[in-house]
């Protein structure tokens, strides 16, 4: 490989740094993502115009393909699907690194060092683990398949055996590397390990399930580029790896819950489909938003607690006018964000950035939680298992331990949802029966649309 492409691709590693630097912060994150796109154009730019590797019809052919799938899907998803797309891009990316690796060795019919043969079944391992796991992922969170955990006797024994078969099968590659049944052998157990290490994890579980997946489809990538010798895609796969392992421990940490724990423990519901709580045999007032806006009227401190309700309704727009009006007024008004609302980290971050909901209004749960207690009014829109006291005591909740926003510190809380059913996690929340709380039944955006006509008058 020449100097000149080793340079570019150093470029290339550095937009790539700061690419991922600038994904830390939402104010930052569009310039983050235009920089990670760069990076990764001119890193395929130059390894194509460096190695003559296919003809340029073929590489023009899969790029206008790829480029026009991608964009049709990009633009078609709904920000609720984005966890379900990630989890088919991780696939992607596990499967490709896996068929590089193979062909490297079809090509070179084995005739490689033991290191890169180890490389090679470590690269197919993991790739192909990622691919079946995220199908699996996938195919929960699409409803495709039952949210709920699929477990069976013996389980784990059997992912335990499997990976260590596969591993012996590797050394067995080393010994006779001629021998592509080995590697054959590798795919098709890594191929099962996917499916059974994901199957018994619950759909509310899957967005940290995604996570790792997208951690191990760096850790293929990078195995593929010590497997080519190709230094681009050593630290772009590494910087994928460890940003997804991070993100991984980002989400338990916010829920509350070690990674054992979620892989293992078999928990979740089915992932948001569950409804109609224990809780609609108990008593709660239904309000309108003639008294919510006369309620807010009168208010001189609200947060509002945005949840994965405001996602589907696309309610963020109107939601801001109301915001608006009431800062207009001259009250205090400030967002409180979850790390877990919605359905993935950062999702309320950007759907209210669609919004022009300006940054500075946003506070993450820590910055917050001791301002509930002398707030007047907390507006709940479409969040549930965010702000469920039950995390706080009650030991079999699936919630318990999870740290929650103090929405019922507040003098007063407005819910809107449209109906009484539990979220995400499948729990009852006993805010919504609080003397304190005023039920809005209806969709997000009908109703926080009948609020602003009230609030005008
Ligand atoms: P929840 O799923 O707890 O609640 C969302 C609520 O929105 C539902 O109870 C639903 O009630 C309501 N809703 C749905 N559609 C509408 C609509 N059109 N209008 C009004 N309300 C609507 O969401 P939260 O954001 O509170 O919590 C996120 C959950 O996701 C947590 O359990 C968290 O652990 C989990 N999770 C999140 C991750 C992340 O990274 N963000 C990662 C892993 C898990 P109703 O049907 O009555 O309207």
């Amino acid at each position: 490989m020449s100097t000149i492409t080793n340079l570019v691709y150093l470029f290339s590693a550095v937009l790539f740094y700061f690419g991922l630097k600038n994904l830390g912060s939402p104010k930052t994150a569009r310039r983050g993502n235009l920089l990670a796109m760069l990076a990764m154009l001119v890193a395929v730019l130059i390894t194509l115009l460096d190695q003559k590797i296919l003809d340029f019809t073929y590489i023009i052919v899969g790029l206008v393909v790829g480029a026009a799938i991608g964009a049709v899907a990009s633009k078609r998803v709904q920000m609720t699907a984005m966890p379900q797309m990630v989890a088919l891009f991780n696939g992607f990316g596990g499967v490709a690194s896996a068929l590089v690796a193979s062909s490297e060795y079809f090509q070179l019919g084995g005739h490689l060092e033991g290191s890169v043969l180890g490389t090679i079944g470590v690269s197919v391992l993991i790739g192909t683990i990622t691919l079946t796991g995220s199908v699996v992922a996938f195919a929960k969170l699409q409803g495709i398949m039952k949210g709920a955990p699929i477990t069976f006797a013996g389980q784990q024994f059997v992912n335990a055996l499997l990976i260590l078969t596969a591993i012996g099968l590797g050394a067995l590659l080393i010994m006779d590397p001629t021998n592509w049944m080995l590697l054959l052998g590798i795919i098709v157990l890594a191929g099962v390990l996917g499916i059974t290490s994901v199957i018994p994890i619950g759909g509310a579980d899957m967005p940290v399930v995604i996570s790792l997946l997208n951690s191990y489809s760096g850790l293929a990538a990078a195995a593929t580029g010590f497997v080519i010798s190709n230094n681009v895609l050593i630290i772009s796969g590494a910087l994928v790896g460890a940003s997804g392992i991070i993100l991984t421990n980002i989400m338990c940490v916010a829920m509350n819950r070690s990674l054992a724990n979620v892989l293992f423990a078999a928990v979740g519901s089915d992932g948001g489909a569950a409804s109609g709580g224990s809780g609609e045999q108990k008593q709660v007032t239904r309000y309108t938003a003639q008294d919510a806006g006369v309620m807010l009227d009168n208010a001189q401190s609200v947060i509002i607690v945005p949840g994965y309700g405001l996602a589907v309704a696309q309610a963020q727009h109107v939601l801001q006018e109301v915001a608006q009006i009431l800062m207009d007024r001259g009250m205090d008004v400030k967002y409180a964000i979850h790390p877990v609302a919605g359905r993935m980290p950062g999702h309320m971050n950007v759907l209210l950035a669609e919004a022009n909901v300006s940054y500075d209004l946003l506070f993450e749960m820590d910055a917050i939680n001791d301002d509930f207690k002398n707030t007047d009014v907390v507006l709940v829109i479409g969040a549930n298992d965010v702000t469920n006291p039950v995390a706080r005591d009650k030991k079999d909740s699936a919630l318990y331990g999870m740290p929650i926003l103090n929405v019922d510190h507040a003098r007063s809380v407005m819910i809107v949802k449209r109906s009484l059913s539990v979220g995400f996690a499948g729990e009852d929340n006993p805010l919504f029966y609080d003397e304190k709380t005023m039920m809005l039944f209806g969709d997000a955006k009908k109703m926080v649309t009948e609020i602003a006509q009230v609030l005008k008058g």
